[in-house]
């Protein structure tokens, strides 16, 4: 175990995380990435990014944050495994607790750890994520023109994915577990008044089916009056199973952001975790949070956009708001901290 003191450290390695790195490398902040549980974020479960500025053929979301992390990297950025597993930010510095088991005190934090996509629990989807499997339309969906597609989801996004991928499919199928929607009257009749869009009540996704190589070609499906019928096919009671083909499985069940990590700690979020950054004082956008000197980027504090791109640019932002208050620390203290690393003396 280690004691080791930082100016910034960054939580997370994926779009938000990368490019505040490369802004605060450039800006000589020497800072640290910890890379998480899954380095490079989201963008690892998409195949090929063709929305993202400045790749005309598309990029793998793979490549993508490979060449983002050799570019931070390039100007000097440190990169380790490991998340905070615990935070007290109430004053300076600010103490990280790691799942390594080492500490860091660090005057400021940017919260990059993202918002991961819920997944159903389906047969084969860790499998076929990625290869027809997808949690997000707007990467993938211009994948799949002609296709067949089934969207699983009652909520909002599951009636814009459905609405945003009968631009290229033949059909798109909502699969929702009961049969009261809970996404929004407006949203919900515009995917009903869709002449491509159908829906399938009271069913779930029990299987996906195919390879990675071909990928998805079909999905067994189940049906209970009742609704819920996953649960009640595991209870014993019997179900409607039916296996259709279709070229593409779409998720919208809900993100879940990774901010367990701020429990406690003043940092305020929404009622579902989501981060509240803060407005300056003319009520411009910030990547500021309640807390000082802990800054947010990505889809940690973006429920609504959440694109590769949109990441991208709160990362620059939340590197650029800890600059600005890293000078103003040096200027109160006239002293600088970049990084040292000294056994803990208490270590077993
Ligand atoms: P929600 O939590 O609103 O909806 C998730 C949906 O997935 C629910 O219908 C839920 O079913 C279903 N679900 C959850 N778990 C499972 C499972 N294991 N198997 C099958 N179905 C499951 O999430 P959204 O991402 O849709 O929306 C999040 C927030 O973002 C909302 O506030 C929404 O309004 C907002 N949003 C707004 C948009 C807009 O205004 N343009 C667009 C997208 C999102 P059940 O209903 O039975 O619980």
């Amino acid at each position: 175990m280690t004691d080791e003191k930082r100016d910034l450290v960054i939580a997370g390695s994926g779009i938000a995380g990368l490019s505040a790195a490369v802004y605060a490398a450039r800006a000589d902040l020497d800072p640290l990435v910890l890379e998480g549980e899954q380095p490079g974020g989201q963008l690892t479960l998409t195949t090929d990014v063709e929305n993202y500025l400045g790749f005309p053929d598309g990029v793998g979301g793979m490549e993508l944050v490979q060449r983002g992390k050799e570019q931070a990297e390039q100007f000097g950025a440190a990169f380790r495994h490991g998340r905070i597993d615990d935070a007290a930010l109430d004053g300076q510095p600010l103490e990280l607790s790691l799942s390594t088991g080492d500490t860091i005190h660090a005057r400021s934090l940017i919260v990059a750890t993202g918002a991961s996509a819920r997944w159903v629990g389906a047969q084969n989807e860790g499998e076929l994520m990625g290869h027809g499997l997808s949690t997000c339309a707007t990467c993938d969906g211009a994948f799949h023109r002609g296709d067949d597609l089934l969207v699983i989801g009652g909520g909002d996004s599951a009636m814009e994915e459905a609405l945003f991928l009968a631009k290229f499919a033949d059909s798109v199928t909502i699969v929702h577990r009961r049969e009261e929607l809970r996404a929004s009257e407006i949203m919900a009749d515009r995917a009903r008044d869709h002449d491509k869009i159908q829906f399938r009540w009271n069913t779930e996704l029990e299987a996906v089916q195919g390879s990675q190589a071909e990928g998805v070609t079909d999905a067994v499906l189940v049906s209970h009056p009742d609704g819920y019928p996953r649960e009640k096919a595991e209870s014993g009671t019997a179900v409607e199973r039916e296996t259709v083909d279709v070229g593409g499985v779409f998720y919208a069940v809900g993100h879940t952001p990774n901010t367990q990590f701020l429990d406690g700690t003043g940092v305020e979020r929404d009622e579902s975790g989501y981060v509240f950054t803060q407005t300056d004082d003319a009520g411009r956008p910030t990547a500021r949070t309640s807390v000082d000197g802990v800054f947010a980027a990505g889809d940690v504090a973006d429920p609504r956009y959440r694109q590769a791109v949109t990441s991208a640019g709160t990362g620059s932002m939340a590197a650029l708001d800890a600059e600005e208050f890293l000078e103003t620390l040096r200027d109160a203290s006239g002293s600088t901290v970049r990084a040292t690393v000294s056994p803990d003396q208490s270590a077993p």
